[in-house]
């Protein structure tokens, strides 16, 4: 039968074509781990069509008035909307997040599509008049070239959704690299790209992993790569890119912190905190993996504790499940090693979801809500991102106390703060060095108008995804300095008609 499980295509050159490889990888559900599709590592000459489709198609795209490429995205974003359902479900299928959960992935990917739409307004460049006699400044906000993207598993639609469209609303056009475990979702989304209007080479895919990975940061062609994922993996890129000269922004690994004031709302900070450490089963990078309660709040852990039990265990695609699997066996065994681990380095497991039963799902990868307490910075859990349902809990005697301890963590990604007390949320907000705050908002991730400001451990590069920030990072200055003397005006009689703009 394995012959007739479905193959994922390669996308070039406007065509969806199947890779002449000869090595595939499967791609598993998650919840049940049958092989639901393989994805090919494709071949040099396939990655090279595909760079070269791109360089081809740069000319006119970057051509194409702005007005057009705009509407592009606009015919795009509807598109997105009337089959969010059904990118929901091939993302669930594949990576194994509730039904809800992927809908949210496809949603804030498509407010970045959204934003990619006011491009008019963003690529703006500046202007100084008269900076001498007869002489102006002026600058204007130009593509790169070939643009290339690399995205993780945990959001199939969102993260390739925070890369090519503003590259390519800029004037970009793209390469990308899907996680070669969930590709399914980027390539529905490139055949409604296709179905919006996107001139054939603009976006090529290519599939693979650490050779695509190389391929990507050698070619002389791209000029600039947006990774998302791991440490491990974006350190490498970030280096071996920038090396060849190319520009590269890279979102990686977090541990994020949510400090419990004891004069928080009790009710909604244990709900948020619930929430945020378990949700999507803890593979975000904006997961609250990590409390810390403050004095008092120290007495909420029982109630937290109850909580977490309350949450349904469940194949994303069943009614009422709260979290899925992990994506596979190998990230199920490190979650339950890094539990294991914690014990014996004297944290005490509260709640312990490695044996977690699912009815008709015994080959998924499942671990239920676990709740290590008692931690210290010096434990395995505290120091790796688990990316699982684990919640750290740490404890700390006041507020300065745990900003230290935050500040002391080296990744910057996201943090929370829960009190009804404005200077206190003022002073963390303040303090501490993280990239993204959240006062009372446990997964602080900006709309798309802002930008994805991790930093520290959590980001290389200078300028980040999205906003502002994200048409800088695609876009370079060019600046004109133009004399237009006045005594060489030729125009000797005055226009008195109303001018009609080329008419
Ligand atoms: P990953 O680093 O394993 O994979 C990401 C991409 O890099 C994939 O396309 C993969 O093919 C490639 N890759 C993997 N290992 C590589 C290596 N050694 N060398 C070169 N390329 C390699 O990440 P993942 O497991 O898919 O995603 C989870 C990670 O992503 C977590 O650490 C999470 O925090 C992080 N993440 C960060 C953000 C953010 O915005 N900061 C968002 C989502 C996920």
């Amino acid at each position: 039968w394995y012959s007739f499980v479905p193959t994922t295509k390669l996308f070039i050159d406007g065509k969806f074509i199947e890779s002449k490889t000869t090595e595939w990888i499967d791609i598993h559900n998650p919840a049940t781990n049958e092989v639901v599709s393989r994805v090919p590592k494709a071949t040099a000459s396939e990655m090279e069509a595909a760079v070269a489709s791109c360089k081809k198609a740069f000319w006119n795209w970057s051509e194409t008035s702005i007005l057009s490429r705009q509407q592009i995205f606009l015919r795009y974003q509807q598109l997105i909307k009337e089959n969010l359902k059904e990118i929901s479900k091939l993302i669930t299928f594949e990576q194994g997040k509730t039904l809800a959960d992927a809908e949210g992935d496809v949603f804030r990917g498509l407010q970045v599509v959204e934003h990619a739409c006011s491009v008019t307004s963003l690529i703006l460049g500046e202007t100084m008049p008269s900076i001498t006699k007869d002489m102006d400044t002026y600058t204007y906000r130009l593509p790169l070239g070939v643009c290339a993207g690399i995205a993780p598993f945990n959001f199939p639609a969102m993260i390739p959704l925070w890369m090519f469209p503003m590259a390519m609303v800029c004037g970009n056009t793209f390469l990308m690299k899907p996680s070669e475990r969930v590709p399914g979702a980027l390539m529905f989304l490139a055949k409604l790209f296709q179905d919006a209007g996107a001139p054939d080479g603009t976006l090529n895919i290519i599939h693979g992993q650490h050779e695509a990975v190389n391929f990507i940061c050698d070619h002389p062609d791209i000029r600039a790569i947006s990774f998302v994922g791991s440490n491990q993996a974006g350190e490498y890129i970030y280096e071996r890119g920038s090396r060849n000269g190319k520009r590269v922004q890279a979102n990686m690994g977090a541990k994020n912190h949510g400090v419990v004031m004891p004069d928080a709302n009790k009710e909604n900070t244990l709900n948020q905190l619930v929430g945020a450490a378990f949700g999507a089963a803890g593979q975000r990078c904006m997961a609250l993996s990590t409390a810390i309660l403050v004095g008092e709040a120290q007495k909420w852990l029982p109630e937290l504790v109850e909580r977490a039990k309350n949450l349904r265990v469940n194949a994303g695609d069943q009614p009422g499940a709260d979290l899925g699997p992990l994506i596979s066996p190998q990230a199920r065994e490190r979650v339950c090693s890094l539990i294991e681990k914690g014990v014996k380095e004297g944290a005490s497991l509260l709640l312990d979801g490695r044996n977690v039963k699912v009815k008709g799902y015994e080959n998924g990868n499942f671990v239920g809500p676990t709740i290590l307490a008692k931690v210290k910075p010096n434990m395995t859990c505290y120091k790796e991102e688990i990316f699982g349902p684990v919640l750290v809990v740490l404890e700390a005697d006041t507020l300065d106390e745990a900003i230290e301890m935050v500040n002391n963590n080296p990744y910057g990604n996201g943090t929370a703060i829960f009190t009804t007390n404005g200077a206190t949320a003022r002073k963390y907000s303040h303090l501490v060095d993280v990239g993204q705050v959240g006062v009372n908002v446990p997964i602080p991730v900006p709309l798309p108008m802002f930008s994805f400001t991790g930093s520290r451990a959590s980001f290389r590069g200078d300028t980040n995804f999205y906003g502002k920030q994200g048409v800088q990072f695609y876009t370079q200055l060019k600046t004109i300095i133009s004399q237009w003397k006045e005594e060489d005006a030729t125009i000797a009689k005055p226009a008195v008609v109303m001018p009609t703009m080329g008419n």
